[in-house]
């Protein structure tokens, strides 16, 4: 397939460039395994000038208008509009989504392109009532520099328009890594930029050694802030890592997203809901379902009919139009599944439907209810990232909250009730950064999304989400 969005060079000060050791890494399709092409495998050198260019950029961009950088912005949007299809199908080839979903996530990048276009104009400072006659109170925001964006491979083109939407909007210049399993998504919008209009050096893409890359852009004292995207454990490696030179952060990690159902709930909406939420990109976002608590009076009802809606899903290439579940990412994914529903099973949990490797073979797998979870099993405990789903019995509003609560992660939390007492009660003690009341699907740009707990910190989304990107200054103005 001939893609004019596939790049196999990184995007370094308006220069489409090899590593310098010209070095490369296999990109390969996971619907297949067969190779689509080679990224650039860049380091520490590349990154460095990726920095110091993004740094001579930001002097003249920071200096650029709100409306300005909004219409440059507005160009992007119509331009990743008019290409959604061609995006759409770089990122079901590396990523392996159904091409619907596909198709979704760039309409959700252009959202997101066009939301902080219009949020650009309305970065407002204050003036606050002097306790000064002769002295007046200003509080302004400017942006906070170079920013630094690490992103994973589960939504490989909207992660990175969170990041580089926000902090273009907000005068910032960006140094991007997507990440190695879909990096053509991520170099995509080097592509896009140069062709929008954006001067060099204020959005470059690498490609590469993380490790090597993500020490750069977090020891380098040119970098003003980290935006990461990812799991739970790297996140924490780069936060003490930016210590160092004290960085802004923001972080979306893992997270162990409850769905509660309760006795009073409409249990065919809940099925509905508990589908996208649980099977969405074949269960890897990090707001998926991760477990299933259900009162006893509907256990057996809502058991039922999930496994059957989750029995008709159909299984298959991302690019086949019929297709509602896509591979998982690669082999270890799949290991990784197959483990946990081992130790389930081992623990005495019951498979109501799927349970193994898809018979298409490779990184696919059958969607899969579980039943009779508990507490103690990895997969009620551990974030699953692929398609099972755990169902466990809870007896008391009081007992489904506590359990719902009692994860290190605070991402995404669902429940399913009637009642409006119960569902302001159950939606003020859920500490979570974002709650689903008889929906399961509630990402979107107008709302800020992030976590609490170990699932992260900062906003990315929302009127908050350009926050993060600008700095405030206080400035007392005297003599006056
Ligand atoms: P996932 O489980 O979704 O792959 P990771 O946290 O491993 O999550 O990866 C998210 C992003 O972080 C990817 O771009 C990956 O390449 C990058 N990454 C992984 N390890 C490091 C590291 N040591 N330093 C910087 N970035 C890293």
């Amino acid at each position: 397939m001939v893609n004019r969005y596939l790049r196999e060079q990184n995007y370094i000060d308006g220069m489409w460039v090899h590593a310098d050791s010209g070095a490369t890494i296999d990109v390969t399709d996971p619907a297949t395994s067969a190779r689509i092409g080679v990224v650039p495998r860049s380091g520490q050198a590349e990154t460095r000038r990726a920095i110091a260019a993004a740094d001579a950029a930001f002097q003249t961009w920071r200096r650029t208008t709100a409306l300005e950088r909004s219409q440059l912005l507005r160009t992007l949007h119509d331009l990743i509009v008019r290409n959604q299809q061609a995006l759409a199908e770089l990122l079901t080839l590396e990523q392996g989504k159904p091409l619907a979903e596909a198709v979704g996530e760039i309409r959700a990048s252009a959202g997101y392109v066009l939301w902080f276009a219009e949020e650009a104009r309305r970065t407002y400072g204050e003036m606050v009532p002097s306790p000064w006659a002769d002295r007046r109170i200003l509080v302004t925001r400017e942006p906070v520099g170079v920013v630094a964006a690490i992103t994973p491979w589960n939504f490989p083109s909207s992660m990175l328009a969170r990041k580089l939407a926000p902090a273009l909007a907000a005068g910032c210049t960006v140094v991007a890594k997507p990440a190695t399993q879909t990096p053509y998504s991520g170099l995509a919008w080097g592509a896009l930029c140069e062709e929008a209009g954006f001067p060099k050096g204020v959005v470059n893409i690498l490609t590469g050694n993380a490790g090597e890359i993500g020490d750069e852009l977090c020891l380098n004292p040119i970098v003003r802030k980290l935006t990461f995207t990812g799991s739970t454990e790297i996140g924490k490696v780069l936060l003490a890592k930016c210590a160092a030179t004290v960085k802004k952060v923001s972080m979306e990690l893992g997270g162990n997203a409850p769905f509660i159902v309760f006795d009073d709930a409409d249990i065919d909406r809940a099925v509905d809901g508990a589908i996208t939420s649980k099977y969405r990109n074949s269960g890897q976002t990090c707001v998926c379902t991760n477990r299933f608590l259900v009162q006893s009076g509907v256990y057996d009802r809502f058991v039922d009919k999930l496994a059957a809606a989750t029995g008709k899903l159909k299984v298959g290439s991302g690019l086949d139009p019929q297709t509602q579940q896509g591979p998982l990412i690669d082999a270890k994914a799949v290991n990784r599944v197959e483990a946990l529903i081992k130790d389930a099973v081992g623990n005495g949990a019951r498979i109501a439907t799927g349970g193994k490797r898809h018979m298409l073979g490779g990184s696919f797998f059958e969607p899969t209810v579980i039943t009779g979870a508990t507490s103690d099993m990895l997969c009620m405990k551990e974030e699953i990232f692929g398609p099972i789903a755990p169902v466990s019995r809870f007896e008391t509003e009081e007992e489904a909250i506590a359990r719902a609560n009692d994860t290190e992660f605070g991402l995404a939390a669902y429940f399913y009730t009637a009642d409006l007492a119960r569902a302001f009660r159950v939606m003020e003690r859920l500490k979570y950064g974002m709650v689903g009341v008889n929906e399961g699907l509630i990402t979107t740009v107008e709302g800020p999304f992030g976590g609490l707990k170990e699932s992260g910190i900062g906003k990315e989304g929302g009127r908050q989400g350009i926050d993060d990107y600008l700095d405030m200054k206080y400035v007392c103005l005297g003599g006056l």
